[in-house]
């Protein structure tokens, strides 16, 4: 595999070459971010046919590294690791959920979630970590003096990044916002023996801390300024085209905050597309919170205007972030796909996410954001019967337990529990739980005739 090669260099095409395993997260030249880039005459010289035959004989299969779905892509994604350091928890191959009964309720039936909460951590951050942990691991093994790696979070990249370090013997260190990220999600890098710092300000507060310490000393950066957790990320957009036997959907719906998983999807598509294996890009929206917008408030200026702003506390705290990192690579994403940037609030999120929660999913409440940009764009036309739509799930919601049980109790600020289903309390008393059980069947019919 040493023949394929990828490199690091600046996204605004600035002169430079930088190995994957060098400490460098931006262009010396312009101080903008870096991508990964690959050798794709290297990978030109396999067919869309062979690839497709590669990546779908390794897909959820045993010869490690490559069952899992980000390491049975490894030449598109990091192709230089040696496979004895690569760190892997089998990322990916996520159920692709056919939402029959919320499609019903919509009037688009050829509607899918991808659960990608349903992995290691629980969030989609395990695609992207595997990759920057498993070169660090390449690094260490190479001789470089690498003490610990470091990211600020809003929850879920601290717990990716506590697991894989965990598993690695590497010491994580993250830092969270106070009380703004689930008790959940802050117990998980706790458990996994990172240390955990639970800071006295938002996102962007941590942000600023973690860039400081780890530009003075031997620790590692795991934002997704650092590009490789990009090129982990993007095998979300190859394997959902793969689990449809390679077919492009029509649209597909992502929430950000950072921005860093809209632009890997982007990126996956585009990889896939210029390297033959589809012919047809899908439209990318992009789904925020109305209290962590900057992105939004940027697509009503047709991107002509960007202001970093500060967030506002939001249900969607995984995406309570004003001042996106990836704001220019998501920009330029969206552009070449079509793209559409569309908001929800805290009751149309809240909602959502139960409604879909009622047909047998268990969503986080970012994936609510998506649900309800959803939603809206099928009212305004923009999203139609014929069309085939793929909303990104990003978290599983076993890690939001205070946000589910705050809604079905109809205690969340600002949010009416249209869908909410607190428990009966009763005696051990059989007529009366007889009772209710009657009546409960008959108020489910009589709803049944308004769906
Ligand atoms: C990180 C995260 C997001 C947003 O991803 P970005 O790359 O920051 O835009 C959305 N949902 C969940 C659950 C997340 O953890
Ligand atoms: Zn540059």
């Amino acid at each position: 595999m040493e023949e394929y090669n990828a490199w690091f260099e600046c996204i605004k095409g600035c002169e430079g070459r930088y190995a994957l395993t060098d400490i460098i997260y931006r262009c010396p030249r312009c101080g903008d971010l870096l991508q990964v880039a690959h050798d794709m005459d290297k990978l030109r010289q396999k067919s869309p046919a062979e690839w497709k035959r590669l990546f779908d004989d390794r897909y959820m299969r045993n010869t490690y590294p490559y069952g899992s779905a980000v390491w049975g892509k490894k030449e598109w994604v990091c192709p230089q690791i040696d496979n004895a350091n690569v760190v892997s928890m089998y990322e990916g191959g996520t159920n692709l959920f056919w939402a029959d009964r919320l499609g019903q309720q919509i009037g688009v039936t050829d509607l899918w979630v991808k659960q990608c909460g349903n992995s290691h951590t629980g969030s989609f951050k395990d695609l992207g970590m595997t990759v920057l942990v498993s070169v660090v691991k390449q690094m260490i093994a190479d001789g470089q003096q690498i003490r610990a790696v470091a990211c600020a979070s809003t929850g879920d990249t601290s717990a990716a990044l506590a697991a894989y370090c965990a598993a690695a013997g590497i010491q994580a260190v993250v830092f969270l916002p106070r009380n703004k990220v689930s008790i959940d999600q802050l117990i998980q890098p706790i458990a996994n023996g990172a240390l955990v710092f639970s800071i006295d300000t938002d996102f962007d507060g941590c942000m600023q801390l973690v860039q400081e310490v780890t530009s003075k000393h031997n620790i590692y950066l795991a934002n997704s300024l650092n590009s490789l957790r990009i090129e982990g990320q993007k095998t979300v957009s190859i394997e959902l085209v793969q689990q449809f036997d390679w077919e492009v959907p029509d649209f597909v719906i992502i929430p950000g905050g950072n921005l860093g998983n809209v632009t890997a999807l982007g990126k996956g598509f585009l990889m896939m597309y210029d390297l033959g294996l589809i012919d047809k890009l899908p439209r990318i929206v992009c789904a925020q919170s109305e209290r962590a917008n900057p992105l939004y408030r940027s697509y009503l200026t047709g991107f002509k205007e960007y202001k970093p702003i500060v967030a506002q506390p939001t249900l969607a705290s995984a995406i309570q972030i004003g001042n996106p990192v990836s704001i220019h690579r998501a920009i330029a994403i969206l552009k070449r796909f079509d793209g559409i940037v569309e908001q929800a609030n805290e009751d149309e999120l809240a909602n959502a996410s139960a409604q879909a929660d009622l047909t047998g999913m268990y969503t986080c409440p970012h994936t609510g954001v998506a649900l309800a940009v959803l939603f809206k764009l099928v009212e305004r036309g923009i999203i139609r019967p014929q069309h085939r739509v793929v909303v990104i799930s990003t978290a599983h919601g076993l890690k939001f337990t205070n946000f589910k049980v705050a809604y079905h109790e109809q205690k969340l600020p600002e949010v009416t529990s249209r869908f909410a289903n607190p428990p009966l309390q009763l005696p051990a008393d059989y007529n009366q739980v007889e009772r209710a059980i009657l009546e409960h069947l008959e108020r489910e019919d009589k709803s049944k005739v308004d769906w």
